[in-house]
């Protein structure tokens, strides 16, 4: 056990403007509106030591927060280098509930850890790759002149293609018209050719079984890499998904919405997803999801990393058995990603992020290799809490 101990935390609640958004037809989806202004909040988080070395991650959600407090005065006093004995604990805390609570403090302490060893997280998993393949990930359909057409679709992907992605990733309309859900995916195929990979990603609007599955055969005629999402069960029935995965050609992708280690090889020995999902904020941080991209490795199969972030890039960068990193939300007539503005150095995600292969760097430095800009989120801070001895 090394002498470090983790003092302190703070939490810190701050809001942030989300420019030309608004939420759709129940309000949960975000979608383009020109003029309109969406406001929200994220979290920002800070672990300081009895030796002056510290960590910091913005992330999470409300419910996470929530769950962070039941684990947060358990980690003070604690060596935050033993990541492995915290991540086992944490899980056992909050075994009655989703244990989102424990992704964004994980994430913290390998951002502390970096800065202990002087290694980023990327050089800590024995991770190598410096320059990310990016799929464009759309906003959801919207009624307002942006994406509110397979024709507007369509342009969009092929403006994609000529910006150098080489993958585009539709999310559909919210309350969707399933024969409109399929002409899209026709419509974006013919535009684009057959040489850019396509993804779908219904995000469980479909209501039945039989909307996914008409949704499936879509995708199998326009030769797409991956259906997402299908329906309305929310992506977690193993039983629904092993038996679409035998009635289309498609390769599924699943386990978004379950959470963590077991759940997940749980989906892939029952065979009911074929590429494997997940995210070190939903899944109990870089020690989480590290883990089950080894799991999907141990059974052969690929896991593709849900959405963007400096922590997603240092995970992809250690891992063979994935192909794109989510470069989510995008948009033609917007620059807004939806994610909030809080670098203060040269990181960026966003619709003009990539380079001219459609590739984003791994940071370099310590830890999670960005700074935060403090300012603003003490600016725009909402609430918050401080954790100590
Ligand atoms: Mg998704």
């Amino acid at each position: 056990m090394s002498s470090l101990r983790i003092t302190r935390i703070e939490v810190h609640e701050f809001g942030y403007d989300l420019k030309d958004m608004t939420k759709d037809y129940n309000g949960f989806n975000l979608g383009y509106k020109r003029g309109s202004t969406q406001r929200s909040v994220s979290y920002a988080m800070k672990v300081e030591t009895n030796e002056g070395v510290t960590g910091e991650y913005i992330g999470g959600c409300s419910p996470t927060f929530a769950q962070f407090h039941m684990i947060a005065n358990y980690l003070i006093g604690k060596d935050p280098l033993q990541r492995e004995r915290l991540y086992n604990d944490m899980k056992r805390a909050l075994r009655k509930y989703d244990k989102m609570g424990m992704g964004p403090i994980d994430i913290a302490l390998w951002d502390l850890a970096g800065k202990y060893y002087n290694a980023s997280i990327s050089e800590m998993l024995g991770g190598w790759k410096e320059s990310l393949p990016c799929y464009a990930s759309t906003y959801h359909g919207d009624r307002n002149g942006g994406l509110d057409s397979p024709a507007a679709f369509a342009e969009f992907a092929l403006q994609c293609k000529n910006m150098g992605y080489p993958a585009f990733k539709i999310h559909g309309w919210g309350d969707c018209d399933i024969k409109e859900e399929i002409e899209n995916i026709y419509a974006i195929r013919d535009k684009v050719g057959d040489d850019m990979d396509l993804m779908n990603d219904p995000a469980c609007e479909p209501r039945t079984f039989m909307e996914a599955l008409k949704i499936g055969r879509a995708c199998d005629e326009a030769n797409l890499v991956w259906l997402e999402d299908p329906y309305a069960d929310t992506g977690i029935s193993q039983h629904a998904h092993r038996k679409l995965r035998q009635m289309i050609s498609t390769p599924i992708l699943v386990t978004e919405h379950i959470r963590g280690l077991e759940q997940h090889v749980d989906f892939i020995a029952n065979e009911a997803t074929d590429i494997v999902r997940v995210d070190a904020n939903y899944d109990g941080g870089i020690t989480g999801a590290i883990k089950i991209a080894h799991a999907a490795e141990g059974f052969g199969l690929d896991v593709e990393i849900h959405a963007p972030g400096p922590a997603h890039r240092h995970l992809m960068s250690a891992i063979r058995n994935t192909n794109y990193y989510e470069m989510a939300l995008v948009h033609p007539l917007t620059d807004e990603h939806g994610l909030p503005p809080v670098y203060s150095c040269s990181y960026k995600d966003g619709l003009h992020a990539i380079d001219d292969k459609g590739h984003v760097p791994v940071p370099v430095g310590p830890g999670l290799g960005v700074s935060y800009d403090w300012d603003f989120i003490m600016e725009n801070r909402m609430g918050g809490r401080v954790y100590e001895a």
